[in-house]
């Protein structure tokens, strides 16, 4: 039952082959059989999950249940949700249970999703390899010597290791596109305001966006139909109705005019990733694509351009954990001054004090204009490269990663060798346009992702590219051996 995709479980559910109580079951039980050796969960919800299964399959034998009634999914540890514990993976939230639930999980509510619990991750969002938790490193369930990538590792992992079929996710530099490469499985992120943010802890606010992990394109479509909406109590979430993205999977994509960027392709690629996504490319031109050459002449500032906006934005939001009113508190604080200042030093991990550190510092008078203001100029010439491309091509392709999942340990000296791991995934935060990675291959035994980009509100499009792939290949179908 774990091998079957959300398609499969729906139509399975309403063909009564078998029932959400069943099915959520066998996953919880997995789940304690099996993810002691990804910990890709930091918190299982079990008994909420059977009643909320149970109410499903009550809904579905009533035959009035709304679309996703009944399928198991899990959230990223980033999304509040009602009386249970979300920590975004940090110390200092360790204690706190929110007492409302993320837009993002009460549209999966109402859908009639079945949470399974929440997923492990990088300390506040920030990093690729999901070994700044406080909650312990993820394994990748194809090699657990290796990263799963971050910080959506946890989600990644999860559905990679057959625990749940479809989880949720955040990206702000890569982190739905990055794990999902590493891991083999589908990750999209939408374009910037699609997904409402409210109730998702903020990491860097002009850029944080969610979307889902899935093993398949059309899942990845269901998911996203319910998980974006307009949403009042985000000033961001864009005012658009909600949308069947699975309306358009089944589309041709003959004539589509593919952008291959010549920088995706250079110094620093993996040669045997390169290989695998110019494959994917040659079997998109099969397919009927044309590939077009072009050029995204400032991509070598996007990684410069973030790591100066992305802590400038994190600096300001993370200073609200303060040990007063939520969160860690420090304990015997001999004044004010010493509340704060041990709650944040004992609270926060080395990678959020050193991005805290940096953002306060290109924020501080002096250096606003040096680094602050610069980066947001960089960001609009990062943009307008992309405006200008979509005016001769329908999507860009390109590798997610420059690199296979690598050792746990490997990066976590250089904080810049870490950083790089998303130089092809940034600039489409930068630029608020939706990504996404789908399985590709391997290379060095370890799953290879294909990023796939499209202009704005495009998702049904990249849907429809990513699915028709999907079509004519069965990467997407490897399982990991940890996961048998
Ligand atoms: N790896 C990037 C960072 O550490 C992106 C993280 C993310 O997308 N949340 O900031």
């Amino acid at each position: 039952m774990h091998q079957l995709t959300i398609a499969e479980i729906i139509r399975g559910l309403r063909d009564k082959q078998f029932s959400s109580v069943e099915i959520t079951s066998h996953l919880l039980e997995r789940i304690q059989e099996l993810d002691n050796q990804f910990n890709s969960f930091i918190t299982v919800t079990g008994d909420q999950a059977i009643k909320e299964a149970a109410a499903a399959d009550a809904r579905l034998a009533q035959g009035d249940a709304p679309a996703l009634c009944g399928v198991p999914i899990a959230h990223k540890d980033i999304f509040c949700t009602s009386g249970v514990r979300t920590s975004c993976g940090s110390k200092m939230l360790d204690n706190f249970v929110p007492p409302y639930d993320a837009t993002v999980v009460d549209n999966f509510q109402q859908a009639g999703a079945v949470s399974l619990g929440k997923t492990n991750m990088d300390e506040f969002a920030m990093g690729s390899s999901n070994e700044s938790s406080f909650y312990g490193a993820v394994k990748n369930p194809w090699n657990v010597e290796r990263i799963p990538g971050g910080s959506s590792g946890g989600s990644a992992a999860a559905v990679a290791a057959l625990l749940v079929p479809g989880t949720t996710a955040t990206d702000t530099g890569g982190s739905i596109r990055q794990p999902a490469a590493m891991t083999g499985t589908t990750g999209l992120k939408p374009t910037y305001g699609r997904v409402s943010r409210w109730g998702m802890i903020a990491f860097a606010s002009s850029l944080d966006q969610g979307g889902p992990i899935t093993r398949t394109a059309e899942d990845a479509a269901l998911m996203l139909s319910v998980m974006a909406s307009p949403d009042k109590k985000d000033s961001t979430c864009l005012d658009r109705p909600t949308q069947d993205y699975t309306a358009n999977l089944n589309d041709s994509i003959k004539g589509l005019k593919i952008g291959v960027p010549s920088e995706y392709f250079g110094e620093g690629l993996d040669s045997e990733v390169g290989a695998r996504v110019q494959e994917a490319l040659k079997d998109y031109e099969k397919l009927g694509a044309e590939l077009v050459e072009i050029s995204l002449p400032h991509s070598k500032l996007a990684v410069p351009a973030y790591y100066v906006i992305a802590p400038a934005e994190a600096s300001a939001n993370l200073s609200r954990f303060d040990g007063v009113r939520y969160g860690y508190r420090c304990e015997n604080p001999a004044d004010l001054r010493d509340l704060y200042m041990r709650s944040r030093g004992e609270g926060f991990g080395e990678e959020v004090k050193r991005r805290i550190l940096v953002g306060s510092y290109a924020l501080s008078a002096g250096y606003y204009d040096a680094y602050y203001n610069k980066a947001q100029q960089v960001r609009r010439l990062i943009k307008q490269d992309f405006v200008d491309a979509f005016d001769k091509v329908d999507v860009i392709m390109g590798p997610t990663a420059p690199n296979p999942a690598f050792k746990l340990g490997e990066k976590n000296a250089d904080p810049v060798a870490m950083y790089l791991e998303d130089i092809y995934t940034i600039a489409t935060n930068l630029a608020g346009l939706p990504g996404m990675s789908i399985p590709c291959g391997f290379a060095h035994g370890l799953p290879v992702g294909l990023q796939i980009i499209g202009n704005y509100l495009d998702e049904a499009r990249m849907l429809n590219v990513a699915h028709q792939f999907q079509q004519a290949s069965d990467w997407h179908q490897k399982t990991a051996p940890a996961a048998e």
